[in-house]
């Protein structure tokens, strides 16, 4: 199959050649003639697949259709959870885009709002947006969305994960009933399907590939360590083996500072990117990684998520994600659409739960390593993989979203938002007699 006979207009085939795409990827395969139709869409595909020219493609020929947009308006709104994600999606649009009479822009926050203000008066046919942003500029009148067309949900499982439940209710009021919306998510969770109730109607479903798997082009290994030889160890394989374009988790912020700071000293350049740095801050730390004058960046996981860097070729776990799920979507930063990649991740003998739950999730065994320069005092319990099924995550309890901060006059001015979801300690289910009082 190519992109020709999905029937795509010349003009976005001959972006597709000039970026050098030849064949559409699964999700493409099966997403574009869906959205061509017309017909709503509820796609569960992973980042790395090709998701974003799946719903980009097919939605800026629907637009070529109808009329440019009028000033201030918006014709296709995409909603993304993270503003890196907005800013990669919003490239590809203008990328696919380039021969097309299409205006798109981007907003997010952490930056000024004014100039995004200017950017929208003669109106967008596309909008990349997070929602707390985007419900800001609509309450200052920046932006129309009375005409909208199509409404696309990117990594929707994401944006419920990190508390945009409210946001995206408030959104969906202020759309037209009458438009076509398209829901991207890594897995179809039952709040999934819930949302989905709730914005998408009718839709087709199309699936490429089975939660929690992992590309096939990603190899991956455990390295056992003692927790504090872990960045010597970093150092050694990133100074040993070569390694150039090193993504690397840590756990907390600070982890993500100190690890940085830590490979810096060595000579090795490195920067840090997490939800309490700027959005300049980490937009910089992204550039200067993708064009390579950065060797490792250092990320948390919220700040991470929308990193598309083509080859990435490593990808080093420094501490074992929280949620096993994750993992999937961590090492899914290497090996994109194809290339091969490389994950590692350092187990100590405080993280053997973790190890075990993220085998569960993937359904394998991570192969075990030790290097010789840094042996574990103690070798690690084995693994025994547990093949019980897992059970569906229960819908969440909305938290406030931290990555947008909507500007009520009363809210304390510019502080910069933190990005990072909150650790709100779990409420209890109410008993007794002050289950009552409770409800
Ligand atoms: P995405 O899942 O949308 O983040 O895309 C992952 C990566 O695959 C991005 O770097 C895209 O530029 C790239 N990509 C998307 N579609 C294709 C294609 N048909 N052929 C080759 N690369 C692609």
């Amino acid at each position: 199959m190519n992109f020709e006979s999905l029937g795509l207009d010349p003009r976005i085939l001959k972006a597709l050649k000039e970026k050098g795409y030849t064949t559409p990827s699964p999700i493409q395969q099966q997403a574009i003639p869906v959205v061509l139709s017309g017909q709503d869409l509820m796609a569960a595909a992973q980042t790395g697949t090709g998701k974003t020219a799946g719903f980009t493609l097919p939605m800026l020929q629907n637009l070529l259709k109808g009329q440019g947009a009028r000033n201030n308006s918006v014709r296709a709104l995409v909603l993304t959870p993270t503003r890196e994600l907005a800013q990669q999606v919003a490239d590809n649009v203008a990328l696919y885009s380039k021969h097309l009479p299409i205006k798109s822009t981007v907003v997010y926050g952490g930056v000024k709002i004014n100039p995004q203000m200017q950017k929208l008066r003669g109106g967008a046919d596309v909008l990349v947006a997070t929602p707390g942003r985007l419900l800001d500029l609509y309450q200052q009148n920046a932006l129309k969305l009375d005409r909208l067309e199509i409404l696309v949900l990117d990594e929707a499982d994401r944006m419920l994960d990190m508390g945009f439940i409210h946001d995206l209710k408030k959104i969906v009021a202020l759309i037209p009933k009458q438009r076509q919306t398209l829901l991207f998510s890594a897995t179809f969770s039952n709040p999934i399907k819930e949302l989905a109730e709730r914005f998408v109607h009718a839709p087709q479903e199309v699936s490429v590939s089975p939660a929690n798997t992992k590309a096939p082009t990603i190899s991956h290994t455990v390295f056992e360590v003692d927790k504090p030889n872990k960045t010597k160890l970093l150092i050694h394989l990133i100074k040993q083996e070569g390694w150039r374009q090193v993504l690397v988790f840590s756990k907390t912020k600070h982890g993500a500072n100190r690890i940085a700071k830590m490979l810096s000293a060595k000579d090795i350049s490195a920067a840090a990117i997490h939800g309490d740095k700027s959005q300049n801050a980490r937009t910089k730390a992204l550039a200067d990684f993708k064009a390579g004058s950065v060797q490792v960046l250092v990320a948390t996981d919220i700040a991470a998520r929308g990193i598309d860097i083509s080859q990435l070729p490593y990808v080093v776990n420094f501490d074992l994600p929280k949620v096993p799920e994750d993992y999937v979507h961590r090492i899914g930063r290497t090996g994109r659409a194809g290339e091969t990649g490389h994950a590692v991740s350092f187990v100590t003998e405080e993280d053997i739960s973790e190890l075990f739950a993220i085998e569960r999730v993937i359904g394998e065994l991570i192969e075990r390593q030790v290097e010789p320069a840094f042996p574990p005092e103690k070798r690690l319990p084995e693994s025994k993989l547990d093949t019980r099924p897992i059970k569906p995550k229960k819908p969440k309890k909305p938290k406030k979203p931290k990555t947008e901060q909507t500007s009520k006059a009363t809210q304390a001015p510019a502080k910069l938002v933190a990005t990072e979801p909150r650790k709100t300690p779990r409420r209890r289910k109410p008993q007794g007699d002050n289950a009552k009082q409770a409800r």
